[in-house]
């Protein structure tokens, strides 16, 4: 990795586009590039993540943001990407550097391998001085799949950059304690625990998909990697220079110390469950004080249809999450072998074959301080027991 800093931005739809004739701000565009020229200068490498490729393809497809289906905003997706993408790539010129688009799929993230590319083709931008524009290929993800918001879209590919500062710019100016319209709502300007607001921060932006709480997820994820999350309002002269000098009131969201290695941390920031298991007493007892691996006979309850290499949420028989690995088998095979619990992988494969379900090299036992995520309900295959 080179020595420059790095940094990502995060824009919102409703700054990109004006609510209602749906058409680009270029005024903010211009104070938004011109503050990362000046961050390139000072030796930043800036990864843009945009939205707005939605809102501003509406028109083309003859829709309003309140009446679109999932098809139509699919479609407006690939309308309003290119109008974006040229208006960017003007601007950028006037200020003197070149961009690019990376559309990118939950499964870019979710996937190692796919993870591990899409990481390099950055590092190969930067190398060149060439600033990535990325946002979701909304035009191909369907509701089941897909990520539906850039705020921990953003958050991944600050992990996945190894940024410092992850900044998200949107329409008010950071976190309040209750709705900023209620009475008495105090403002916060740092935050440790993010789960200390989250039922503060329901509710969504009427452009885009984010809000207040993916916002705080992702502020989560990026704490954890070693990055501070800037959470403030896009506004049209020096958006971002004049939070990170802190001339403007935001939220801080502070990284936490020192962050896990690079595979512990993909392990455990995930954007979708594949799949979980239910572990019994004895074994959610033994990772909560030392993580090691999860074999067939510690588990009560499997749920999801996932494939080996998928990772999997663990949670104790009271519901609570206590970790995250990476499945060595599928949900066929570690049922097959959870309804036998007294014979090995081997005899009941028919072949040597690795003896835990997740291994305790691809295992993550969650802190306190991560959120974790509710345990699943529905369609759950208990075992007898
Ligand atoms: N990817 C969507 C877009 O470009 C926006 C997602 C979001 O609002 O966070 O319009």
């Amino acid at each position: 990795m080179s020595s420059r800093k790095r940094i990502v931005v995060k824009i919102g739809s409703s700054l990109l586009a004006h609510s209602s004739e749906l058409t680009l701000r270029y005024a903010f565009m211009h104070g938004l590039l011109s503050d990362i020229a000046r961050l390139k200068q000072d030796g930043y490498d800036v990864v843009l993540m945009s939205s707005g490729a939605v809102a501003l393809g509406l028109n083309a497809i003859g829709k309003a943001p309140g009446e679109a289906s999932l098809l139509d905003k699919q479609a407006a997706a690939a309308c309003g990407q290119p109008l974006l993408l040229h208006a960017y790539r003007q601007v950028a010129q006037e200020f003197g550097f070149d961009i690019a688009q990376v559309l990118v799929t939950i499964g870019d993230m979710e996937e190692r391998r796919r993870f591990i590319n899409t990481k390099n083709t950055i590092e190969r931008l930067f190398e060149q001085g060439v600033m990535p524009i990325v946002n979701e290929n909304d035009t191909v993800t369907t509701e089941e799949l897909r990520v539906g918001d850039n705020d921990r879209l953003a958050a991944k590919v600050a992990q996945m950059i190894q940024a410092e500062h992850l900044v998200l710019l949107t329409s008010i100016d950071g976190l309040y304690d209750r709705p900023p319209g209620e009475e008495g709502a105090r403002f916060i300007e740092t935050l440790h625990d993010v789960s200390d607001y989250l039922s503060a921060a329901a509710g969504t932006s009427a452009l885009g998909s984010g809000g207040m709480l993916t916002k705080l997820q992702a502020a989560n994820m990026a704490q954890h990697a070693g990055c501070n999350t800037l959470i403030g309002e896009g506004v049209i002269d020096r958006p971002i220079l004049s939070l990170l000098s802190g001339e403007r009131r935001h939220t801080l969201c502070v990284a936490h110390g020192t962050p896990a290695s690079a595979w512990k941390l993909w392990l455990t920031n995930r954007l979708q469950v594949a799949g979980s298991l239910i572990l019994n007493r004895a074994a959610a007892e033994r990772l909560a004080v030392m993580e090691g691996a999860v074999s067939h006979a510690d588990v009560v309850s499997i749920q999801g249809d996932f494939q080996k290499g998928d990772i999997l949420h663990l949670y104790d028989e009271k519901g609570d999450e206590i970790a995250r690995g990476l499945s060595n088998y599928s949900s066929d095979e570690v049922l097959l072998f959870a309804r036998h619990p007294e014979e090995t992988t081997a005899e009941l494969l028919g072949y040597s074959a690795i003896p835990d379900v997740i291994s305790a090299k691809n295992m993550v036992v969650l802190e306190e301080s991560h959120l974790s995520w509710d345990a699943p309900e529905g369609d759950i295959t208990r075992l007898a027991s």
